[in-house]
């Protein structure tokens, strides 16, 4: 059996973690989210807060920026360890399946303390895909994912796969 893990929402609090960065980076949450979305969303190049602050010629935050990036565990969702503890004991395989840019999942999860628990960790733009093709007909599956309509959509297209839902 495997067990897929998504990360945003279900293991750690994203919202309360864009807050802290924006407030970090000398913005306000909208103004983070309304730049990051005109200088990085869906362009080629990958995003950093790094790079963000370069654009938004605010260098000078960087350095506390970055301390604040090494260590995420407190927008980890309280009972998220339990959670995993509870699947994993039950699973051959532990993969955490994120949906995002590849290198700022990739730092947000390092830092959460989370990633020694998992097998794998995959960060893509398609969920559903990923599970299609990890998942044989014959092995049964676990998703524990936040979104509803991605949910829904596991559902239908994949019956051997069990969805557990945490809202
Ligand atoms: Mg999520």
């Amino acid at each position: 059996m495997i067990v897929f893990f998504d990360f945003d929402d279900t293991l750690f609090d994203r919202n309360k973690f864009i807050s802290a960065l924006a407030g970090r980076m000398g913005l306000s949450r909208d103004e983070f989210l309304e730049t990051y979305t005109r200088y990085f969303k869906d362009k080629k190049r990958p995003y950093s807060c790094e790079k963000h602050l370069e654009t938004l010629k605010r260098q000078d935050r960087w350095t506390d920026v970055d301390s604040f990036l090494q260590d995420l565990s407190d927008f980890v969702h309280p009972e998220a360890h339990n959670l995993i503890r509870k699947y994993k004991t039950r699973a051959d395989r532990a993969i955490l399946l994120s949906y995002g840019e590849e290198n700022f999942q990739k730092i947000k999860i390092q830092a959460s303390g989370l990633a020694g628990y998992f097998d794998e960790v995959i960060v893509t733009q398609d969920k559903v895909a990923v599970l299609k093709h990890l998942i044989s007909e014959k092995e049964k599956a676990i998703f524990i994912n936040d979104k509803e309509e991605e949910n829904k959509e596991v559902k239908r297209i994949l019956s051997n796969i069990e969805v557990v839902d945490v809202f």
